[in-house]
């Protein structure tokens, strides 16, 4: 079972030389079970990469893309994956049900006629939508925690339980540290019953990815960014490495970074993120998301 990182930018796609290295598609996380099938945190611009070379090897999409909310950058690969016109392919999108969001509101608005040559009724795979909201569900076979995370509109992480150990997906998450001013929105379940979410603190996050075996979560900003940029629901790496230390994972990936940021900055991010870890006496293993990165699960 692998995991490879296809998209891992936020905002929006930053391609050319400066961001060569790190990659400058948006958020897409897949997850390749040792059946075929595949789960796919997030449908980004680096989805469109990962349909390619699945045509490529003339093979279909069969498997679950889990969306994380439904900015822009986490849905904007969904229309130019080429397996939505491959009859053999089913793809099953799975979010959060709120007011005018849902999965498959992600991919209908995306393509309507002002917005995209070609309709829903163009497109040639199956199609299912599943809701998700907290707590336990299965996700391809695999159990998986979910939780709401502190993100303007919303957004949910994704903890999957692969033999023992915990792999753990938290994006567009404003940690706010140590302080962790949670927001409270409201949101519509699918039977349209309101319910509060977030609000629980940081305890409930750190319970949340607690001895996670690797935890991917937003990095985007330096502190002197986060700062000015208050209400965008993102972290800085200085906020998601304490994050992880207090919280004992073992392997931390910097994610989803900020698009004004080159490689050279990734890469000093990731420096000073290590030194942080080295000064804190634990032993953490520290990595920087990188389009093509592969890790091997369970
Ligand atoms: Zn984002």
């Amino acid at each position: 079972m692998k995991l490879r990182f296809w998209g891992v930018r936020g905002s929006y796609p930053v391609p050319g030389k400066d961001t060569v290295k790190y990659g400058g598609n948006t958020s897409c996380t897949e997850i390749e079970l040792d059946n075929g099938r595949r789960i796919v945190l997030d449908a980004g611009t680096g989805l469109i990469q990962l349909g390619k070379t699945l045509s490529q090897r003339k093979e279909s999409f069969n498997g679950t893309i889990l969306l994380s909310h439904y900015h822009w950058d986490h849905i904007q690969g969904l229309p130019f994956l080429l397996q939505i016109f491959d009859p053999k392919s089913s793809i099953k999108l799975r979010g959060y049900y709120g007011e005018n969001a849902n999965p498959k509101n992600a991919m209908l608005e995306q393509i309507r006629n002002i917005y995209c040559p070609f309709e829903y009724k163009d497109l040639l795979a199956s199609f299912d939508y599943e809701p998700v909201t907290e707590g336990r569900t299965e996700v391809e076979g695999i159990q998986t925690d979910v939780i709401f995370m502190n993100h303007p509109g919303g957004s949910v992480s994704y903890k999957f339980h692969i033999n023992g150990k915990k792999y753990i997906y938290v994006t567009d998450n404003d940690i706010t540290f140590p302080e962790f001013d949670y927001k409270v929105e409201a949101f519509k379940t699918q039977d349209s019953t309101e319910k509060e979410f977030i609000s629980n603190g940081i305890q409930k996050v750190i319970d949340f990815v607690r001895d996670a075996d690797l935890l991917i979560h937003d990095s985007m900003y330096y502190r002197g960014e986060a700062n000015v940029r208050v209400g965008y629901g993102h972290s800085c790496f200085e906020d998601t490495v304490s994050l992880a230390l207090e919280a004992n994972v073992k392997k931390l990936v910097l994610f989803h970074h900020d698009p004004d940021h080159n490689d050279e900055e990734v890469a000093n991010i990731l420096e000073l993120s290590r030194a942080k870890v080295r000064d804190s006496g634990k032993q953490m293993e520290c990595v920087a998301a990188q389009e093509g990165l592969e890790i091997e699960l369970g």
